[in-house]
Order: C-alpha cells, then structure tokens, then sequence
C-alpha cells in the first residue's frame, strides 16, 4: 500500500532496526521503545487489522511474536506483554497490522495495563454477552 508507514518500512523506504525477517514477515524495533527491546512483528502482505489478517499470515505472525518474546525473557525481561489494537477507538494508530512485544523489567515499567473489575456491573447479563459473542462466530 503506497501510502502505509509499515509498507515503506518492508519496502526499505523508510529505516527500521531489524529484529528478524524471512518472505512472510518483518519485526523490527517500535520507535518509540516504551520499554527497552519493544518490537513490532508484522506480515508483509498489507492487512489493516489483527482482525482483517489472513490466517496464515495472522499465524506466522504470531510464531515471530513468540520467538522474539522468548528471546527477551532470555536477555534479562521478566514478563511480556503481546498486544495489538484493532481501530482508533482501542488505540490504533498505524493501520498495517502489527503486534507489539513489550518486554517488561519491572511493575513500575512505564507501561500500565489494568482490567478493572466490572463484574458487579453487567453479572445479572453475563450469559447473553456469551451468548451473543457466541452466535456471532
Ligand atoms: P498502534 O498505536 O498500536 O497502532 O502502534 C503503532 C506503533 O508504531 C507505535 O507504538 C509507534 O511508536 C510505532 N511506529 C510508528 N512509526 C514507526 C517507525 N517509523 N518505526 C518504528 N515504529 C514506528
Ligand atoms: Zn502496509
């Protein structure tokens, strides 16, 4: 795609510090390194979204993410987080699909994932937000 940041990285146009490549897949460095090592992993092929990716390559994705994690956890990270954003609303700003791999040193790490508890909130519906989930597969 002419116009996409992460194209004109594939297509070398555009710098990256290169973490690994083969014919499907590219991960490179996150520019902004939230935490040391943060590494993008993404298909070649142009797919927006983790929710638009073809399978294979959503696939292969994946077993990159899992590499490069795995090589983190080797070099000095406690934890990982795995994460990608599907659309604006849930934080996505470059629309080239692309998990971020986020290694984490400590708890007080610059990045702060929380799930609040909103169980009390929606307990009585819990089985029609499964249901609808569900049969909507
Ligand atoms: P998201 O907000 O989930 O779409 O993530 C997009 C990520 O791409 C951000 O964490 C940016 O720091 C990163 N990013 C944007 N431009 C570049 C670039 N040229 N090289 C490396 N990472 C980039
Ligand atoms: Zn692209």
């Amino acid at each position: 795609m002419t116009n996409c940041i992460f194209c004109k990285i594939i297509n070398g146009n555009i710098p990256s510090y290169k973490v690994y490549e083969d014919e499907q897949v590219l991960a490179f460095l996150d520019i902004s390194q939230t935490t040391k090592g943060h590494t993008l992993v993404i298909p070649k092929s142009h797919a927006k979204n983790f929710a638009e990716c073809d399978d294979n390559d959503l696939n292969k994705v994946m077993s990159v993410a899992k590499k490069i994690a795995n090589s983190l956890l080797k070099t000095g990270a406690k934890g990982v987080n795995i994460l990608s954003n599907i659309n604006e609303v849930a934080g996505q700003s470059v629309f080239h699909f692309h998990v971020h791999v986020i290694p984490r040193y400590n708890e007080n790490d610059t990045i702060k994932i929380s799930f609040v508890n909103n169980n009390e909130k929606y307990k009585d519906e819990m089985q029609n937000i499964a249901t609808l989930i569900k049969n909507n597969l």
